[in-house]
């Protein structure tokens, strides 16, 4: 099948190469120049496990192509993905200003029959206005009658893991309308995504609204479940009990299960901080207020400064003359993403205190000082204060403390003889409780984790 992808982002990007991989002709559009002439270089504008290869075979092959001609990718597929960010507007609703652009761009080239697949997080009621957006370029062209149907297939792909989560979906959740163009476009979408569905039925249809809320109702849950797990480890501190221990008791409940049931640093990334608010405006919108949501974003917002607290706590606010070892800069391990980073409140404070760092990520530095750049953009001079170091171990040497910011696994089982010896102050403050109190203290640290600080 031919198939456009609008927008070569995190997700339009895995979505683009990962279609091709299971033998599609793909196009796809970007008018980030840059981005694809990147790409067509052989580059990547981003990091993701296996998505380099697999897009160097599908270019090979023919099968997958990267350009900024708006015509040309309309005119390439009936199916035509909408992949574009969807970014926090100044109140918190998702500003749709690239997804109505992109709708924009069908209606005022597109001449055949076209499925609009929306794959981008967009708000209840948004299919609604791509299909207005269309209509008003085609009736401007004289061209009303031509037919098209949009529909939502929202993307569920974790940064990190995106290609698997792909290419092995949990579900696909199709929203269509129940009209001769919803059901032609469903029978289009079910023969692209059979071979996903092979092993059982994956697909599940229903109609657009409830596709659209879907998504944000899957990471609000899970957002919801993170400043949960940071609201009982910030009671667990005052109270004496250990975080750890108390989330296998609780996970062991099949009702409640393990995964995302960690303590930590507040959730970051492009998704959950923005989903949440944009849930939450949509319900102030219909003069709906959602309590629970508005306290999850604040739980967040304050679990972010966990780190820096501890650190002015250890040190006082003036951290002049001090110096930090950071080890992960990353939203989450396996990925470069930089957005909403919680690292990025943790080196604030540090800087802005007059304190140096040396920080390390695997990935993730190139994005790191982009985005340092921006919360920067008031004193720059500061960022003379921050080096950037290519193993673990040279960012501990001299520095005051460690802290773990990021949980990638090469952190997890660190050398404590060699890092005591690095470290002008044998402390570790961790913000993923990666480590084992006992030994850690055993091993003459002084451990500052996120809810189990009885141990230390
Ligand atoms: P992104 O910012 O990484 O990429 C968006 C891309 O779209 C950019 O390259 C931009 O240049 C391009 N673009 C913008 N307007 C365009 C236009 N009119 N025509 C062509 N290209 C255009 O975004 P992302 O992280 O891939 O997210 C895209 C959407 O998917 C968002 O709605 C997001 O909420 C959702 N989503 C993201 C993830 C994730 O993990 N990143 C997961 C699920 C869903």
């Amino acid at each position: 099948m031919n198939i456009t992808i609008i927008g070569t982002g995190y997700v339009g990007l895995v979505t683009g190469a990962c279609l091709a991989e299971l033998g599609n002709n793909v196009f796809c559009l970007d008018l980030d120049q840059r981005k694809v002439d990147l790409l067509n270089a052989g580059g990547m504008p981003i990091y993701e496990p296996g998505l380099k290869e697999i897009i160097e075979r599908n270019v090979e092959e023919g099968r997958l192509r990267f350009s900024s001609d708006v015509e040309a990718s309309v005119a390439f597929a009936n199916v035509q993905y909408i992949a574009v960010g969807t970014p926090s507007g100044e109140d918190g609703s998702a500003d749709l200003q690239y997804v109505l652009a992109a709708g924009r761009a069908i209606g005022r080239h597109m001449r055949d029959f076209k499925v609009i697949v929306d794959k981008s997080t967009v708000p209840v009621g948004t299919a609604d206005k791509v299909r207005q957006a269309i209509l008003e370029q085609l009736a401007e062209r004289g061209m009303a009658h031509l037919q098209y149907s949009v529909i939502s297939n929202p993307e569920f792909l974790k940064e990190g893991a995106a290609v698997d989560d792909f290419m092995r979906p949990d579900r696909i959740v199709l929203g269509v309308d129940d009209d001769a163009q919803g059901r032609h476009a469903l029978a289009i979408m079910r023969e692209l995504y059979a071979p996903f569905n092979r092993n059982h039925e994956r697909t599940r249809v229903m109609d657009v609204r409830s596709a659209e809320f879907t998504k944000y109702a899957a990471n609000a849950m899970l957002a919801t479940r993170i400043s949960f797990m940071n609201e009982l480890a910030n009671l667990a501190d005052r109270v004496g009990a250990d975080i750890e221990l108390v989330r296998q008791g609780i996970g062991s409940d099949p009702r409640i299960g393990y995964s995302f049931l960690y303590a930590g640093t507040g959730y970051g990334g492009s998704c959950f901080p923005k989903d949440v608010r944009a849930l939450a405006q949509t319900a102030a919108e219909y003069g709906h207020e959602m309590k629970i949501l508005a306290a999850v974003d604040e739980v967040n917002q304050r679990q972010k400064n966990v780190l820096a607290d501890k650190v002015f706590e250890q040190f006082g606010p003036d951290l002049r003359g001090l110096s930090f070892a950071v080890w992960g800069l990353a939203f989450k391990p396996n990925t470069d993403d930089m957005r909403e980073a919680p690292s990025r409140t943790l080196i604030g404070a540090l800087l802005r205190a007059g304190a140096g760092v040396a920080a390390h990520d695997p990935v993730a530095v190139e994005q790191t000082r982009l985005a340092l750049a921006e919360d920067f953009a008031d004193r720059p001079e500061l960022l003379q204060n921050i080096r950037y170091v290519d193993k673990p171990m040279e960012a501990v040497q001299g520095a005051d403390a460690l802290i773990v910011v990021t949980e990638w696994k090469n952190y997890r089982s660190p050398h404590l003889a060699a890092l005591k010896t690095a470290l002008m102050n044998p402390l570790i403050i961790d913000g993923r409780n990666l480590y084992d109190p006992h030994q850690v203290t055993a091993a003459g640290f002084t451990y500052l984790a996120v809810g189990r600080n009885n141990l230390a």
